[in-house]
């Protein structure tokens, strides 16, 4: 009797955002997804709305150089629309982080408009751990510029970047 081997495919998901830089509330994301997804691919937006302090090849790196021995992260730049870079990237799901309230009527909006350009496309939302429901990488620059430290909040080479790029700034 010939046995069939079927190996199913991979699954796979986006999670897109600008990483400006990564900080542990992305990590943990990322890291919930791999229970679920056999890969994921960050997708670092390439010209976020907001002028971003990190250029995309820095934001890239530093997500890289965190998981730099996970196999099953893969990290892209991508311009345009999220469901047409899913779509090329063979992914049909998208992973987003909910933090505390705030975040949940614009994720809302992007997910129904995502899914009125494609049908195929889920979006699943994520929470972290509660430690990082209130972190984000604005507040994670301005702690810094204040002269907070930053340990917990974000992967210590973003502390070590942060301070190059600061110091970079200073001496301009
Ligand atoms: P930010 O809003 O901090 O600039 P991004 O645009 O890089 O973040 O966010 C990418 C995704 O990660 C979004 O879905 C956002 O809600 C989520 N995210 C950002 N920070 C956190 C966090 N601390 N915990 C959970 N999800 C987060």
């Amino acid at each position: 009797m010939s046995e069939r081997i079927h190996t199913p495919a991979k699954k796979r998901a986006v999670y897109p955002g600008s990483f400006d830089p990564i900080t542990s509330g992305h990590v943990d994301i990322i890291q919930r997804g791999l229970k679920i997804f056999d890969e994921i691919l960050v997708a670092v937006v390439e010209n976020p709305k907001k002028k971003s302090l990190f250029t995309t090849k820095e934001r890239m790196n530093m997500i890289q150089d965190f998981f730099v021995d996970h196999k099953d992260i893969e990290v892209k730049a991508f311009d345009g629309l999220l469901v047409e870079f899913a779509k090329n990237n063979n992914a049909n799901i998208v992973i987003r982080g909910l933090r505390a309230i705030s975040d949940f009527e614009y994720e809302f909006q992007m997910a129904l408009m995502n899914r009125k350009l494609d049908s195929e496309i889920e979006t699943l939302f994520m929470m972290p751990n509660l430690s990082y429901s209130f972190l984000s990488s604005k507040l994670v620059k301005e702690i810094f510029m204040l002269g907070g430290g930053l340990k917990d909040l974000v992967p210590g080479q973003v502390e070590k970047k942060l301070r190059e790029k600061f110091k970079k700034s200073t001496q301009a």
